[in-house]
């Protein structure tokens, strides 16, 4: 997919890549053959079908492995993040076969943590919710102070999905390594964007998805550490034994296939792309608040994702400036209207219901020009003018020397 050089007015502008991405090219051309000639179940073991079925899996499990510096027995496909997510949560919470077990997560994880948690504290088990400051980060201390002699597991993103914040992995993989408690971290937002390394960063369970970087929507992996300590993990699918009886089912080839090819390219262009993508969003997020000087940028104060902007425009609701900045597709973050409730994350750091609420986020990736970019903020910049119109009406005391 080459990347237009030229912008045409009115053609749609994608900058809602931290949603979902769309399947590379390359990686859509090495997927085809799984689904029709070599459609071979990768668990039948006495015909050339599904050898070649196995081998093109196993070839993936070794690409997806590299991305993140973990052997390829050490990764177990799934149908995406949530699921690995799950599996690594559940799977490490679950057999309590002794006192109440204890886990520590922070206040701005994913809703798949953040659910799978609260689905356990309906079942007994005890959760901290580490506090974020204005920037999404949590106090080490604090983390370290949190641990119990019943903690089992830290459960901490690597990278926040609405606001970007990059976690230290490296740090909190010491502190649970030396009180022999599991780490786990939901990567599906840091994995192509910023270098992973679970062997250099002590994890002991990752989750990450294809569909964030350039490869299909239904697969994921978890990174399960082999070696000692073992990690005592039980299966949420219960059936015919497939991935170490830690995920029955028979394995997605195509999408396995299409994960690995996308690993790889990231895995190829990390530092190059970071840097593209860095410029453009730099690009953005400075015009933007050149030309409308009462933005506000979230997190921007610390080490954050390149990718992603997330603003807030001060007197415009998100979702009447994301309705009205056609052709572009942003985002609200995650779940943030009037209806659901403002953005746990975005109230996490500190933001007024109101300032939730007057957020978009733009993220940017591999296909996105300068001339999108360019486009976009005269796009923005006229629709949150003509929103803040009547609004300002309502709330300015007019004067007759205004008139
Ligand atoms: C997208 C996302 C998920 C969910 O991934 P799926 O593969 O769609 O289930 C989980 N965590 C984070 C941080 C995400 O950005």
């Amino acid at each position: 997919m080459e990347a237009p050089s030229t912008y045409q007015p009115g053609q749609p502008i994608y900058l809602d890549y931290c949603a979902t991405t769309p399947v590379d090219e390359r990686v859509f051309a090495r997927m085809t053959p799984f689904f029709t000639t070599h459609f071979g179940n990768a668990t039948s073991r006495h015909h050339a079908f599904g050898w070649d079925a196995r081998e093109a899996m196993e070839t993936a499990r070794f690409q997806v492995a590299a991305l993140i510096n973990a052997r390829p027995g050490e990764i177990v496909f799934t149908s995406g993040a949530t699921e690995s997510i799950n599996l690594a949560i559940k799977g490490v919470m679950q057999p309590h076969r002794n006192g109440s077990p204890h886990l520590i997560t922070t206040a701005v994880e994913h809703s798949a943590v953040r659910n799978t948690c609260r689905f356990l504290e309906a079942q007994g088990v005890a959760v901290t919710y580490l506090p974020v400051d204005s920037a999404g980060r949590i106090d080490l201390d604090e983390l370290e102070a949190s641990i119990t002699a019943q903690t089992r597991l830290i459960a901490v993103m690597a990278a926040n999905n609405e606001i970007g914040t990059v976690y230290p992995l490296a740090e909190i993989g010491q502190i649970a390594r030396r009180h022999g408690v599991l780490f786990f971290t939901d990567a599906t937002q840091a994995a192509g964007k910023i270098p992973l390394d679970v062997a250099q960063d002590q994890v002991d369970l990752l989750a990450f998805s294809a569909h964030k970087i350039y490869g299909p929507k239904g697969i994921g992996a978890l990174f399960v550490r082999g070696g000692a300590p073992v990690i005592d993990l039980s299966p949420q699918t219960h059936g015919g034994g497939q991935e170490q009886g830690l995920r029955s089912g028979t394995p997605h080839v195509p999408g396995i296939v299409g994960f690995g090819e996308a690993s790889r390219l990231a895995q190829m262009v990390l530092s190059e792309e970071s840097q593209r993508v860095l410029l453009l969003r730099d690009r953005l997020e400075s015009a933007l608040l050149a030309r409308l000087p009462d933005a506000q940028v979230h997190g921007a104060q610390m080490a954050r994702l390149p990718n992603l902007t997330h603003l807030a425009f001060n007197a415009v609701e998100g979702k009447d400036l994301i309705g009205a900045i056609h052709p572009v597709a942003a985002s609200l973050g995650a779940a943030c209207t009037r209806t659901g409730g403002p953005s746990p994350v975005l109230k996490a750091i500190g933001l007024t219901d109101d300032e939730a609420y007057a957020s978009v986020r733009f993220s940017v990736g591999r296909f996105t020009t300068e001339a999108e970019i360019d486009y976009t903020v005269d796009v923005v910049e006229r629709a949150v003018r003509r929103l803040r119109q009547p609004f300002l009406e309502q709330h300015t005391p007019r004067y007759p020397a205004d008139v």
